[in-house]
């Protein structure tokens, strides 16, 4: 059985894992990921060398989802709102300064919904689109059985999407972006704007103050509710996927978020548009960077050997 490493990066920390090529994993584990991009290598290459190749035997392929724009064809990272010293940097160069077998860098919300493809709720489907709601909103589209990449591989930013054009200010340079209209700061902001004063509480207090019966609570996510429908419209006009599946931090909401969603989905789409697609919950949570980024490095390797 040939085993493949994934790694994740996010902003706060480095999820990393060993996986079979049928997605079933063997080890997961997290680190903090240190903000400076030396450090960051150094962490990497400690454990590549100590834990991944000394421990665990022979790793096929690496595979490394990163959070932000990475340009496919000159194999750099372009931008990352998350992780500003990895913008305009070359991951590939530096990373094969240690990893001694073949390894691929690609966008970590492409390699989550690459992971509930294979290994998750979109087995068996051809076409299929991750959201993950959180912090912010990340994306990967399958399309015809393929992650779709497009030209330089920036497809698939749903989090992007503009969903209120007067809305909040974005990172991405945007304005009203999905991103900004349903994340965790933004149902943060609905609620004090509701309650009218500042408070420091987080998306998951205000959860447990709406299942307490906090009408504000309710409220603040069904804000956000109005503006994911949009969203999901906009996704099942555009593609007509056989499914979408949502996930994420602010998911474990969904039973304020997600009946608003679909209503205002439905009230947007045709009908039958709206009823050949299911959507329904990722099943990977937390593991589908990790489990996604391995097994596409499995799938290079496979698509390499063919090429031979
Ligand atoms: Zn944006």
């Amino acid at each position: 059985m040939s085993l493949y490493a994934g790694f994740d990066l996010g902003g706060t920390h480095l999820k990393y894992g060993l996986v079979d090529e049928r997605g079933k994993i063997s080890l997961k584990e997290k680190v903090s990921s240190p903000p400076e991009i030396e450090d960051l290598l150094g962490r990497i290459k400690d454990l590549w060398q100590d834990k991944l190749k000394k421990q665990q035997g022979h790793i096929r392929a690496v595979g490394f989802g990163f959070p932000g724009i990475f340009d496919l064809k000159e194999k750099k990272t372009y931008q990352s709102p998350n992780y500003p010293s990895l913008d305009n940097y070359d991951l590939v160069q530096a990373l094969s300064r240690f990893i001694d077998v073949p390894f691929w860098v690609n966008n970590d919300a492409n390699m989550a919904a690459f992971g509930e493809f294979k290994a998750g709720s979109g087995q068996g489907v051809q076409s299929l689109v991750l959201l993950t709601i959180g912090t912010g909103v990340g994306s990967g589209i399958i399309l015809e059985g393929k992650l779709w990449q497009g030209k330089c591989g920036y497809a698939g930013e749903l989090g992007h999407i503009i969903v209120n054009p007067e809305g909040e200010k974005c990172n991405c340079g945007g304005q009203g972006c999905l991103e900004t209209e349903v994340s965790a700061p933004k149902i943060v902001k609905n609620y004090m704007a509701l309650k009218k004063k500042e408070m420091n509480i987080s998306a998951e207090e205000i959860f447990n103050l709406a299942k307490k019966g906090d009408e504000e609570a309710r409220q603040a996510f069904a804000q956000a509710s109005f503006y994911l429908g949009i969203g999901l419209a906009t996704t099942l006009n555009l593609l007509n996927p056989e499914k979408i599946l949502l996930g994420g931090g602010v998911m474990s909401a969904q039973e304020y978020l997600l009946p608003g969603a679909l209503a205002e989905a439905k009230r947007r789409t045709y009908q039958a548009s709206f009823e050949c697609c299911f959507i329904e919950k990722a099943s990977l949570g937390n593991d589908a960077g990790v489990i996604g980024s391995a097994l596409w490095a499995a799938e290079q390797m496979n698509v390499d050997h063919l090429l031979l």
